[in-house]
């Protein structure tokens, strides 16, 4: 999958120097293409932004140098802007965006981007929460994130975003590793048996129980099999009493 970046700060894709993202660079099963509206700008001081019409505080980006920036793209994909006024990104979005080949994001910056350009440029405006950031990159580097490590071969083991929180609609239960006692705490005595059946058990109770807790309103859409059913059964049985 191709992603173009568009962002007057193209050096935040250097986080995906490290780590599982920087090694499906390496491994072509994704590439970073960047463009800085700056580039674009016919303006002598290479501005992108301008006072906002009627007033207000802050600035506004201009369309031109972004639709310009946009126009020399050749395979855009699907065109996505981070807003915080966009609709709020979950798992079932980055799925549904896996089999694109290409897709450009926008960063917007400064009081956001001329509407214009909104119009006439986006697909689709995702936000990553009920909150304002200062610029759009770091939302647009979750999404890569979060749609980079679903792609065959980016996880050493593909099997295992499939038991993360959100697939299915449940969340992940607890994890543990060396030592055995930490302050006093002990591993549960269940993961140390060597019984992957009933380790298998605990691990799907443990992501019921963690899911009722946290996020109940996740189960209104899972899909459970007759175990997972079974289990879940008995845990709420176990709630009321
Ligand atoms: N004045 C705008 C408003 O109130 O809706 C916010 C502009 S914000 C300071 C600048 C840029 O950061 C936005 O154009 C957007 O690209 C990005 N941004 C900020 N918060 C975001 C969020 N929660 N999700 C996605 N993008 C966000």
């Amino acid at each position: 999958m191709n992603f173009n970046l568009v962002t007057i700060f193209p050096e935040v894709t250097k986080l995906f120097d490290f780590g599982v993202i920087g090694k499906a660079i390496e491994k072509d099963l994704i590439s970073m293409n960047s463009l800085n509206p700056r580039d674009f700008s016919k303006n002598t001081n290479k501005n992108v932004d301008d006072a906002p019409y009627g007033g207000g505080e802050g600035m506004v980006m201009m369309a031109e140098p972004l639709a310009l920036a946009m126009k020399s793209i050749k395979n855009k994909g699907k065109v996505l802007l981070m807003s915080p006024q966009g609709e709020r990104l979950s798992n079932t979005h980055i799925d549904g965006l896996l089999d694109e080949k290409s897709i450009t994001i926008i960063c917007g910056r400064y009081e956001g981007i001329d509407e214009r350009f909104i119009e006439n440029y986006v697909d689709k405006e995702f936000s990553i929460g009920d909150f304002v950031l200062s610029g759009g990159e770091i939302p647009a580097l979750a999404l890569i994130d979060a749609l980079s490590r679903k792609i065959p071969g980016v996880l050493g083991n593909q099997e295992s975003f499939k038991n993360d929180s959100f697939e299915n609609n449940l969340l992940k239960g607890p994890v543990y590793t060396r030592p055995q006692k930490f302050e006093g705490k002990d591993v549960p005595k269940i993961l140390l048996s060597g019984d992957h059946e009933k380790i298998n058990d605990w691990k799907i109770l443990s992501s019921l129980q963690r899911t009722i807790e946290r996020r109940p309103d996740l189960l209104d859409s899972v899909k459970l099999t007759k175990k997972q059913k079974k289990l879940l059964d008995n845990l709420l049985s176990k709630r009321i009493l």
